[in-house]
Order: C-alpha cells, then structure tokens, then sequence
C-alpha cells in the first residue's frame, strides 16, 4: 500500500548558522505517526544536513536538479551530483520553478528522465492557479500537467514517483485548500493515473498536498481518504510546527 510522507520544502531559506539550528531541533523531535519523512535544505546545505539528520530518520532530499548529466550548465547541479552526496530524491516541477525559471511540461519531463535513470524518486509538483480555479478548469490543468511531463514513463517507474498536488493559489498566502477540495482533486489525480496505468498503479502512488498546510489544518487535510501527506513549506522552518503536521497522521 500507498506510504503517508511528509516533506518539509525550506525553499531559498536558512543559512548555514540557521540550518545547523534547525537541523538540532528537528533532532530532538519525536515522531508518533507512521509517515515517511523528509526535509530540502538548499543546495549549500545538503551535505551538512544529511551528514546531520543520517541517525535520524528523516531523509534529506533536494529542491531541483538539471536534466544533464554533466557539462557546460553553468550554475546547475546534476542528479549524479546529488547521489555521489547521498541524495535519491528530488522535488522536481515546483510552481515556483516553473514561475521563475520557465520551467516547463517538456523540460520537466526530461528532469524526470534522468531522475529516474539515475535511481532517484522523484516528488513531482503540479497544480493550478486561482484564474483557473475561477474558471473552472482546475482538473484540465492539472491533468494536462500530469500528463505531459510524465505519461511517457511506463507503470514501473511510478514506484518511484510520488506526486505533490500544490494548487498556487494557495502556496504562501494561508489560504489552504479545503479538506474536500484537496481530496476531489486527489480522487481526479488517482483516477487520471488509473484510466492510463490502471488500478494497480494509481493505488500506490503517494499524493501530497502542499498549500498553507499547517498544525492547525493538516490533520483534517491528512484525514481524506486520497491524500497521503503534505509538502509543507513555511511549516516547515520551525521543527515544532513541522513535527506536529508529521504527527497529523
Ligand atoms: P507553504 O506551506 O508555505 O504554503 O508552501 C507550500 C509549498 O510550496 C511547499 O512546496
């Protein structure tokens, strides 16, 4: 069966002094729930926090990559970059990536290519924005995203998939999806993936929510039958916070 993850996003946050902080506190935590869980730190800080969290029991995971293994890619980091430190998941298609820095259905779905070649699970983001939603076409959207940058893969590689359904509108702002609307675009995304891969396939997938996930919220939110964890991003900075949603479940 499906596993309950969380995963905390820092984002472009916490230096070197702040991460080391973090880093102690997240180790004096304890977890009461079954889900897995995982923290990105920037990439500066990856080492450090593997090196730091490798007793623990969280999983240390990277925000990006580059679709290319090596070469003249100025600024990039590479999948074989991250395994030769220990890292074998990545976050790949955030909306903020996709925002900033173009990325896009095809260049993802190249990203995801070489994740997966080079042995690493990947969470991949996807998720409207609120003129969508106004418009009523999150579910065109979103599957158009699902499908583009991954129905190319064949059923094997989605056990090393999992998905993070982020509706934009409410990544940052406090306003969080509702229980019921997270949970009717999870059954939308589980029976995209089942009308393609079948049952089998959709079943196992794990499918995250992120959007303004906080202590307050995430138990109702994890409480819906298709969600199975969130990818928490302010909530996340403080270990108290994060681990109070990891013990949501
Ligand atoms: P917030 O939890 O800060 O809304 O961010 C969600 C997110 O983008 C996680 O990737």
């Amino acid at each position: 069966m499906r596993k309950n993850i969380v995963a905390g996003n820092w984002k472009m946050n916490n230096d070197l002094a702040q991460t080391e902080a973090l880093l102690t506190e997240l180790q004096s935590q304890t977890k009461t729930s079954n889900a897995e869980v995982m923290v990105a730190p920037t990439f500066t800080n990856l080492w450090h926090a593997f090196q730091s969290l490798r007793e623990s029991g969280i999983e240390v995971i990277a925000q990006n990559m580059h679709f290319a293994e090596n070469g003249a890619y100025t600024g990039e980091v590479s999948a074989s970059m991250l395994k030769s430190i220990g890292i074998t998941t990545v976050i790949l298609g955030h909306s903020e990536r996709r925002a900033y820095f173009n990325e896009t259905d095809q260049s993802l779905a190249k990203k995801v290519d070489a994740a997966l070649a080079n042995d690493m699970r990947v969470i991949f983001c996807f998720g409207e924005e609120l003129t969508d939603r106004k418009a009523g076409n999150e579910e065109a959207v979103v599957g158009d995203q699902i499908k583009n940058a991954l129905f190319h893969l064949g059923a094997e590689a989605f056990k090393n998939i999992v998905l993070a359904y982020e509706p934009v509108w409410a990544i940052g702002t406090g306003e969080t999806a509702s229980p019921e609307q997270a949970q009717d675009m999870h059954a939308f995304i589980r029976k995209t993936l089942a009308d393609k891969y079948g049952n089998d396939v959709a079943d196992n997938v794990s499918i995250l929510y992120g959007g303004s996930v906080k202590p307050n919220n995430a138990k109702e939110i994890f409480s819906k039958p298709d969600v199975d964890g969130g990818l928490i991003g302010g909530a996340s900075l403080k270990a108290e916070d994060f681990f109070a949603i990891v013990n949501a479940f």
